[in-house]
C-alpha cells in the first residue's frame, strides 16, 4: 500500500537537507543536471560559459540586493527609488491589491482583466479575463499553495528565499490586437547589453527569437519554437538605455520590457534566467557571453559598488529594537517612541496589513478608494497625530521627515494620509501652525496644503 506513510518530513526540512548534501558534495545533482541539459561538465571553480556563471552566481552571490529587485513587489518601490516616483509610476505596471492573505482578495472590485502572480518566484501567475467568472475559491487555494511554498530551494536560487511572500495583483496588459505583449528581455553584463531574447505568446503558444543590441537576428535555437524575424521596435532605444541603467549595479542581470501601444513598461528583473539550465545552442555562443561577465566574488562590498547609497538605506530598515510601542490603556492611547537616532529620510517602518474600502480609527488611506489596517503588531498602527510631524509617507515606507533623536516620539500628519479623518479630534501639538481641529486633507486651505509638500500621500501631490 502506497499510502502507509509512517513518517514524513515537511518539505522546507527535506529540501534543506538535500542542500546540505549537495554543498557538501560539490554540487553533485546540479552537475549531473547540468551537464544533461548543456552537453559539458559544470565548471563551479573555473566558471566560463554564461550557464555557468549563472549556477555560480545561484551559488555564491550574497548581495543583499539580489533579494530585493528579485521580489515583484519590493521591486515596484526600488524602481521607484532609483528613478524617482514620476519617472517609475510611468512604467510600473498598475498595481491593483497586495496581500498575504488570500481571502481577503476584493475580486469585485477589479473592473478590468487582471494577472495574479506570487512575488517570491517565477511562473505562478493567474490570468483573470473580465468576461470569465474567476473560480475565488479555487485561486484563493492556489495562491494559499504558493505562500506555503518557498520557492527555487532545490535548485539554489538565494534570493528568492529572502524574500517575504506575498500575492501581487497587477492590471493585465493587452497589445494593440488585445494579444498578451511581446516580452524584451535584454541581458546585461555590467551594465551593458549583450542579447535581447524576444518572447512572443508568453501564456500560449511560445515562441523566441534572438537579437543583437543593434537588432541583428542571431542564430540561436533553444528548447522554444523559433520565432521568425521581428522588426526592429521602434523605442530599441530607450528600451536599452533603461535595461543597462537598472543592470549597472549587478554583474549580470536580466531586464524584462514590455512594449504595449509604444509605451514601455517594467516587467521584472530577473538574477537566474532559466536557473542556468537552457538548452540553447550553439555552445560557443553560451562561452562567447560568458566572456563579457567577469565574476568578482563580493563585488558588491567594494568602495565603488553602484548599488551602496542604495544598500545603506536598506540596510538601516526596521525592526521592533529601533522603535518601542509604548501603550497606555489608563489614557487609552499610545504612541511610537525613537529606541535610537534616525537621519532624514531614514526608513522607519512599513505600512501593511489588512485592505479595506472604509477608514478605520486605526487605518491610513493607501490610495483613492482604499485604507490599510495595520497588523496589531505594526508601529504605524500606534502613531500619534502632529501637525509638525518627524515623519511621513513615501509609498508604503514610513520615512523621517528630519532627524529624530531617540527618545523622541515618532508622529505623522493626519491631515496628508487621510482625505476625510476617520474620527476628527482636537489637536493640542502646540505647533505655531497647528490646524486646530483635524478633519483630514480635504478640510484644508490652500496655505496648509502648502506647507505640506513633500509630506502629502503622493496621490495628492
Ligand atoms: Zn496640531
Amino acid at each position: 500500500m502506497n499510502n502507509m506513510k509512517i513518517f514524513s518530513l515537511p518539505q522546507p526540512f527535506k529540501e534543506r537537507v538535500f542542500n546540505l548534501r549537495e554543498k557538501l558534495t560539490g554540487y553533485r545533482r546540479e552537475k549531473i543536471i547540468f551537464k544533461k541539459i548543456r552537453g559539458f561538465e559544470l565548471n563551479l571553480r573555473n566558471p566560463q560559459s554564461w550557464s555557468e556563471k549563472i549556477v555560480w552566481k545561484k551559488i555564491h552571490d550574497r548581495n543583499p540586493l539580489l533579494p530585493i529587485v528579485s521580489d515583484k513587489y519590493r521591486v515596484r518601490q526600488y524602481l521607484k527609488d532609483i528613478l524617482g516616483e514620476k519617472e517609475a509610476e510611468k512604467i510600473l505596471i498598475p498595481l491593483l491589491y497586495v496581500t498575504d492573505r488570500p481571502e481577503s482578495i476584493p475580486f469585485d472590485n477589479f473592473t478590468e482583466d487582471y494577472i495574479i502572480k506570487a512575488n517570491h518566484g517565477s511562473g505562478m501567475n493567474i490570468i483573470v479575463e473580465k468576461n470569465k467568472p474567476a473560480d475565488r475559491k479555487q485561486i484563493i487555494a492556489q495562491c494559499k499553495k504558493w505562500l506555503s511554498e518557498p520557492f527555487g530551494l532545490k535548485k539554489h536560487e538565494w534570493a528568492y528565499q529572502k524574500i517575504k511572500r506575498r500575492i501581487v495583483i497587477e492590471k493585465l496588459l493587452r497589445d494593440e490586437n488585445g494579444k498578451i505583449p511581446v516580452d524584451y528581455k535584454f541581458k546585461i553584463f555590467h551594465g551593458k547589453c549583450h542579447l535581447i531574447q524576444v518572447v512572443s505568446e508568453r501564456f500560449a503558444n511560445i515562441s523566441v527569437g534572438w537579437y543583437s543590441p543593434k537588432w541583428d537576428y542571431l542564430n540561436i535555437d533553444s528548447e522554444w519554437k523559433l520565432a521568425d524575424y521581428m522588426e526592429k521596435p521602434a523605442q530599441l532605444d530607450s528600451m536599452v538605455t533603461l535595461a543597462e541603467f537598472l543592470g549597472t549595479p549587478f554583474d549580470f542581470i536580466r531586464v524584462d520590457i514590455y512594449l504595449v501601444n509604444n509605451r514601455i513598461y517594467f516587467g521584472e528583473l530577473t538574477n537566474y534566467p532559466e536557473s542556468g539550465r537552457s538548452s540553447f545552442t550553439p555552445v560557443s555562443y553560451d562561452f562567447e557571453l560568458g566572456s563579457k561577465w567577469r565574476i568578482i566574488p563580493e563585488y558588491w562590498k567594494q568602495e565603488n559598488y553602484r548599488g551602496k547609497d542604495y544598500l545603506r538605506r536598506v540596510g538601516r530598515d526596521v525592526s521592533a529594537s529601533q522603535v518601542s510601542i509604548k501603550k497606555d490603556f489608563a489614557l487609552e492611547g499610545a504612541g511610537v517612541f525613537a529606541k535610537r537616532d534616525f537621519s532624514v529620510s531614514d526608513c522607519i517602518g512599513f505600512l501593511e496589513g489588512k485592505i479595506r474600502n472604509n477608514p478605520l480609527r486605526e487605518s491610513v488611506q493607501f490610495n483613492a478608494r482604499l485604507h490599510i489596517e495595520p497588523d496589531l503588531n505594526n508601529l504605524i498602527r500606534y502613531l500619534n497625530h502632529s501637525c509638525d510631524a518627524n515623519a511621513y509617507f513615501h509609498g508604503q515606507n514610513l520615512c523621517a521627515w528630519r532627524q529624530i533623536t531617540k527618545g523622541e516620539e515618532i508622529t505623522i500628519d493626519y491631515n496628508c494620509t487621510e482625505y476625510t479623518v476617520f474620527s476628527p479630534f482636537k489637536c493640542n501639538c502646540g505647533d505655531p501652525d497647528c490646524v486646530g481641529e483635524i478633519k483630514g486633507f480635504r478640510f484644508l486651505t490652500d496655505k496648509q496644503k502648502k506647507k505640506r509638500k513633500g509630506k502629502l500621500a503622493e496621490w495628492y501631490a
